[in-house]
């Protein structure tokens, strides 16, 4: 039994259906050209079945046909459907033929390769770049060290989520300017919410040069021990009371000078001629290794040191 409809669709029924499974494929299948006039539910409903008992009845006493031209070859070719979804998905997809349909695929995975290859090619340049320009350079050492961490761990959970409230501002400012400079490529990795990074190998060698090239300029940069501080202490001509200094002025270092914490420093106040004073503070270390606290209750021989080396002139100016 055979049933034509307009277009070239075409339903065919198991000979020798009976009447009520005729009933139920006609009302399933009945198509007014641009939608099915009744849904499977309703169907079910009004037998009171389940939409899985409505299924093998269908597939039992019908099958449905689509004709169709091969949009590519011209060919005539028929393709069998077995539901209302699978018939109105055909009915929007362009026809091709099977063949035809392989070849187009075959093409499109060919595509979609050739495709992936371009943009790892394409990555793998820009982060060789980011090398061969030394693009690393432009951050600070800090900044070396959190790049160097980031690829060393090759992979990290990151919450885009939280990189977007304001206090992790600058986290996420630093990963988008690594990521601008192709210094590294950041992406999801699949089946997993953790991020991996791709980034040159040569960049981890180079990271690590630079950052221990930066660590031994930072240290130069601290002066290290100096040998003395002495300036001249000037005497208030305007002093009224007590509550005013006896000397005050100002003093210019020529020099950083930095007094690590526990470093012992020996002191010593001259007077000078024109009533000013002269100071100078001088690391212990200097002189000798000392660990008293007062010159008094140092030791005799060390007290003799310490009280010559204050006492001689040519260390005063
Ligand atoms: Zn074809």
């Amino acid at each position: 039994m055979e049933e034509n409809y307009p277009n070239n669709y075409e339903i065919k029924f198991k000979d020798n259906i009976d009447e009520r499974s005729l009933d139920i494929v006609k009302r399933y299948w009945s198509f007014d050209g641009a939608e099915f006039k009744e849904r499977p539910g309703q169907i079910s409903k009004d037998f009171g079945w389940t939409h899985n008992k409505l299924i093998p009845v269908l597939r039992e006493n019908s099958a449905v046909l689509i004709s169709s031209t091969c949009l590519h070859c011209e060919m005539s070719f028929a393709t069998q459907v077995y539901s209302q979804n699978e018939f109105l998905s055909l009915l929007k997809d362009s026809f091709l033929c099977p063949s035809c349909d392989l070849l187009l695929q075959e093409k499109k995975e060919d595509f979609r390769i050739k495709e992936a290859q371009r943009i790892k090619e394409q990555l793998n340049l820009q982060l060789e770049n980011a090398v061969n320009k030394r693009l690393w350079e432009q951050f600070n050492l800090a900044e070396n060290v959190l790049l160097l961490k980031l690829i060393e761990s090759n992979e990290l959970k990151i919450d885009f989520e939280k990189l977007k409230k304001p206090r992790f501002k600058e986290e996420k400012e630093l990963l988008e300017r690594f990521t601008d400079q192709g210094l590294i490529f950041c992406f999801k990795k699949p089946n997993s919410s953790n991020y991996s990074f791709k980034f040159s190998n040569r960049l981890k060698h180079n990271i690590e040069k630079h950052i221990s090239k930066l660590k031994k300029e930072t240290s130069k940069k601290i002066p290290k021990d100096w040998s003395r501080i002495s300036f001249k202490l000037l005497r208030n001509k305007t002093r009224k009371d007590k509550n005013t200094p006896l000397f005050s002025g100002t003093v210019e270092f020529k020099q950083d000078i930095v007094i690590k914490a526990g470093t012992k420093c020996l002191y010593g106040v001259w007077s000078r001629e024109d009533e000013n004073q002269w100071l100078t503070i001088t690391p212990v270390s200097d002189i000798i290794v000392a660990k008293n606290k007062t010159i008094e209750y140092e030791a005799e021989p060390i007290r003799t040191i310490l009280k010559r080396f204050l006492n001689n002139q040519d260390f005063i100016e």
